[in-house]
């Protein structure tokens, strides 16, 4: 079972901000910004590299719920950043495909 399996299952502690029937979303541990929210599938699909068409409609619904959860945040005037992180070069570390929400301060461009 992957890291956020078992937060998303309540077995290891998070501070988590939104749970449905298909997404769990919860405050990154390590905050990269004021607000870096985690959004996680409730089934544990490794990476973008394995989502399928069939998987649209979900991955639809996390840019869905990254936005709600931007206004709710109060970041969507002012902006925010949602990234997927794919492989080692990516800079993924947790094999379960996730979205991060950042924002609160002036994120820059290129990323490092
Ligand atoms: P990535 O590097 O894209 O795979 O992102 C994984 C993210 O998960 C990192 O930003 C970590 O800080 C975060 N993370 C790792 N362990 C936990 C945890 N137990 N609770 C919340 N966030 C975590």
């Amino acid at each position: 079972m992957t890291l956020f399996e078992k937060i998303a299952n309540h077995e290891i502690p998070a501070k988590i901000v939104h749970e449905d029937d298909d997404l769990v979303a919860f405050h990154d541990i390590n905050p990269q910004a004021p607000h870096h929210i985690i959004i996680i599938p409730r089934r544990p699909i490794a990476s973008i590299n394995e989502v399928e068409p069939n998987d649209a409609e979900l991955i639809g619904k996390m840019v869905i719920l990254a936005k709600e959860l931007a206004q709710r945040l109060g970041v969507s005037d002012s902006g925010y950043r949602l990234v997927f992180n794919c492989g080692a070069q990516g800079g993924q570390t947790v094999e379960h495909v996730h979205l991060h929400l950042i924002g609160g301060r002036q994120l820059h461009w290129p990323p490092g």
